[in-house]
């Protein structure tokens, strides 16, 4: 039988939305790679009542609660002296600890350690310490009831180090099942129309699962197996992969790879060529999404940003009649700045994109999201053209530059570029 957790992050700013609960995202990660399921985030704030509401809830409906924040030295920081109510247990001075908050004072901060600080080394009765290499907080775990109460630190740093260092290898020891999941990326058919074809497979598996979750203009299905070693769950899946990848075939783009760039570039090495982009309506955002991976520049060898006419002829040679008779946003000048850019930069592969983003026609009344990508190579020049349909303008930014991606990624791995 696997666990299951509620992830309780305590503090008003995270009501106030003046932050973000990124602490219990990665508890969350944490906790699916230890086969724990996590059935409830609860965010609440630094009020005792409430505070103590939360714990009353989460300790009848979840078999470990873990707490982020409210561990520091001031009035308001009463996580622990709350779920001690709750769980009637007793809070204990630790006086190794109060020298130990001291000596960070002295040493790190340079500063005697204010009284406050003593109510730190206060910790529930009977508990496992996880000591704070990180900050003053320790944080620490008990079980009472058959409930396991664990409790972090705010500060992201010191949740995340805490978590490493302590809670994970606490909570190994409670979870005999792992999770692994695998994520088969795939570009170029809706979430919908994937469920339908994967029906089937879907609805007759129970573990491994499938599942799909669309990105902007992409979909993900992510594979997920629960075994008793990371072996085991590895031996589920790798059928499943194999499968559904042979199954939906050019749409898949790789499996855990982290977008159509990344792909771009992992073929780009493969076949030892050079890639440079010819930029209109994205702006820069493929040279932004190329240059993002790290060692790129053994593959990339630049882009221009040619949004105005001008430039397109002045910088990639798109040759005048070519922009009179056809416009900025047309086939044969997508072709041209493609080709261009591979004459300016020595690459042997050049990318091109014009298209209206909008909100509003070109000036020559071509619509929003009609989309001309360029593709040149060694073996000629191709161009595919797009009726994105009106969209929001990043989205259209966003989904062009990945259509743009997914022709390089169709050239260099010899699928169809149409
Ligand atoms: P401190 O000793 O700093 O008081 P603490 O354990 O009491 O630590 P909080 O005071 O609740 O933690 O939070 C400290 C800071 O940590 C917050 O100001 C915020 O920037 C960050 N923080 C707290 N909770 C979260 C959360 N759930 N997700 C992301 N950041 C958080």
């Amino acid at each position: 039988m696997s666990r299951t957790a509620e992830i309780i992050a305590v503090g008003t700013e995270l009501l106030l939305g003046n932050i973000a609960n990124t602490n219990a995202q990665e508890i969350s990660q944490a906790l699916s790679g230890l086969g724990i399921n996590v059935y409830w985030h609860t965010v609440v704030g630094d009020n005792p009542g409430r505070i103590w509401e939360a714990v009353e809830l989460a300790r009848n409906r979840a078999d470990i609660i873990i707490t982020t924040g409210g561990l520091g030295p001031t009035y308001d920081d009463i996580t622990k002296q709350t779920i001690c109510k709750a769980f009637g247990r007793e809070l204990v001075l630790h006086p190794d600890i109060v020298e130990q908050i001291r000596a960070v004072y002295e040493s790190r901060l340079h500063t005697s350690m204010p009284d406050n600080n003593i109510r730190q080394a206060e910790l529930p009765k009977d508990c496992v310490i996880f000591d704070n290499p990180v900050g003053t907080a320790p944080g620490c775990a008990f079980e009472a009831d058959g409930v396991h109460a664990l409790m972090l630190p705010g500060p992201p740093f010191e949740m995340r180090t805490m978590l490493e260092r302590h809670a994970i290898p606490y909570l190994r020891k409670l979870s005999k099942e792992v999770i692994v999941s695998h994520d088969i990326m795939t570009f170029g058919m809706g979430e919908s129309r994937l469920e339908e074809l994967l029906l089937d497979r879907m609805r007759d598996m129970t573990n491994p699962t499938l599942a799909t979750y669309a990105k902007p203009s992409e979909v993900r299905l992510r594979a997920t197996a629960k075994a008793d070693s990371v072996e085991a769950a590895e031996a589920m899946l790798a059928p499943v992969v194999k499968d559904v990848t042979a199954f939906l075939g050019d749409i898949v783009y790789g499996v855990d790879v982290k977008g159509l760039e990344y792909a771009c570039v992992t073929a780009l090495r493969e076949r030892g060529l050079t890639l440079a982009t010819a930029e209109s309506c994205t702006g820069g955002q493929l040279a932004a999404r190329l240059t993002a991976i790290p060692g790129v520049s053994a593959v990339y060898r630049g882009g221009v940003v040619s949004y105005w006419t001008q430039l397109k002829a002045d910088i990639l040679g798109v040759p005048a009649e070519i922009l009179d008779a056809h416009g900025a946003v047309s086939e044969p000048t997508a072709r041209a700045m493609a080709e261009g850019v591979c004459r300016v930069t020595g690459a042997q592969v050049g990318v091109s994109v014009t298209g209206v983003a909008g909100p509003d026609r070109d000036e020559r009344g071509v619509d929003v999201g009609v989309v001309y990508v360029g593709l040149c190579t060694p073996a000629g020049t191709f161009c595919k053209a797009l009726n994105l349909g009106k969209r929001r303008r990043d989205l259209l930014q966003n989904l062009a530059g990945n259509h743009a991606f997914d022709l390089v990624r169709r050239y260099l791995t010899g699928r169809p570029l149409d």
